[in-house]
């Protein structure tokens, strides 16, 4: 056998036992189209999977903005941040995205998971305690367990369990505590005023990674840490990121002029990395702009979210408990999560099975996200084709789960 045979014999087995636990994953390549849908395989369906909330990333206003930074500066930054690669757009698009959230500056990252690995690493000296909620996202999780620091996971969103393994962490090297600020596979908030508070009376730095919150919640649109009536001195570090709601791409990290100083020294991944393409940054400044100015799509999406939740509660679909654009249906067998994604995509649906790993085992979901760019009409068709689909056992079973 050739090397290349050794190796995909190793590799087959590995992917067999994936399909046959139903856990398969592969790409679908689909092409974007106006007001929520996609054509995928040649049909058009509505799309209740994307993280564009806020309905940016078909506005024309931010492709005319990275067109015209294109024309002026071609497509890539050529270099590092710190070599050649730091263009005056990426300082105007740090200056405008410290002064939305409420932090003194804010650091470019080429994208959330980056941001995460290196704002972490950079923060948690060797032999740091670091919390983190077990539901974190996976970028997270990964820049605790790749720094040196020592990693505690808490239970969702339990700050007694926080508060009694916080009291026994030593208080040197002072501990990180890590959290989302909106789950992204649950839709729930994280309890921010409780966390803050813990944080303080233990010494300890907190972490906030917004992903889903910014543009999405708060005053303005600054996301969970405002919603949460907190700011920049009780949550030192937040992290946003520009893929989701600000419907461009990359991330950033805010904080004190010293934070991000010190990030500019230490964070591996700002530093060793190609600085991202000018035109998106001139994007994610137009996207800035169009959610600070445009409460109106804020206010369409949470009508949405209502509505969506309102149809669902009469007719006993088991939603997750969440008041975000997140809106999880419960299912429980991957199995079943995969064949109900199947049977929506053939009425014109298209809603993503959520399967381990991503989340914990017999947790799999349908996760349904809204959009601003969804109308009124096709969340009440989702919802009629999800009374149809999603078999009553599921709906009994998640009355009888309340009831005990
Ligand atoms: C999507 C996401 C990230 C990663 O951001 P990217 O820019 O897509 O790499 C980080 N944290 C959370 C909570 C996310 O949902």
């Amino acid at each position: 056998m050739t090397p290349a045979g050794r190796l995909d014999a190793r590799l087959a087995p590995v992917l067999a036992q994936r399909r046959a636990d139903g856990l398969w994953r592969a790409c679908r390549a689909l092409t974007p189209a106006p007001a929520g849908t996609v054509r995928l395989g040649g049909r058009e369906v509505v799309s209740f999977c994307s993280n564009d909330y806020l309905g940016l990333a078909g506005e024309p206003r931010l492709a005319a903005a990275a067109a015209e930074e294109l024309a002026r500066s071609g497509t890539g930054s050529g270099s590092a941040h710190l070599i050649a690669g730091h263009r005056e757009v990426h300082e105007r698009l740090e200056q405008a995205l410290a002064a939305w959230v409420g932090y003194e500056r804010a650091l470019l990252f080429s994208t959330g998971y980056m941001a995460n690995l290196g704002v972490i690493n950079a923060l948690a000296e060797p032999g740091a305690a670091i919390f983190q909620d077990r539901l974190n996202h996976a970028s997270l999780l990964d820049g605790g367990w790749l720094s040196r620091g020592r990693m505690h996971r808490y239970p969702h969103a339990d700050t007694a369990a926080l508060a009694a393994a916080l009291a026994e962490a030593p208080s040197e090297p002072p501990a990180l505590l890590v959290t989302d600020g909106l789950f992204s596979m649950d839709g729930d908030l994280a309890p921010l005023p409780a966390l803050a508070q813990l944080a303080e009376a233990q010494g300890a730095t907190l972490l906030v990674d917004d992903a889903h919150g910014l543009g999405v919640l708060g005053p303005g649109g600054r996301g969970s840490v405002a919603a949460a009536g907190l700011d920049a001195a009780q949550v030192p570090v937040y992290v946003g990121t520009l893929g989701k709601a600000l419907g461009s791409f990359g991330a950033f990290v805010a904080g004190s002029a010293t934070l991000i100083d010190f990030l500019v020294q230490r964070a591996r991944t700002f530093i060793y990395t190609t600085a991202p393409p000018p035109a998106m940054a001139a994007a994610t400044l137009a996207a800035v702009a169009i959610c600070r100015a445009e409460p109106g799509r804020r206010r369409h999406l949470h009508r949405l979210v209502a509505r969506f939740r309102a149809g669902a509660a009469a007719r006993g679909l088991p939603v997750m408990p969440s008041s975000t654009p997140i809106q999880p249906l419960r299912v429980g067998e991957a199995a079943l999560a995969l064949e109900l994604s199947a049977r929506l995509l053939e009425a014109g649906f298209l809603v993503t099975a959520i399967r381990p790993p991503t989340v914990p085992p017999g947790t799999a979901r349908l996760r349904i996200t809204l959009s601003a760019a969804h109308t009124d009409s096709q969340v009440a068709d989702l919802l009629v084709q999800l009374d149809r689909l999603v078999p009553m056992s599921l709906r009994s079973a998640q009355t009888d789960a309340c009831a005990g």
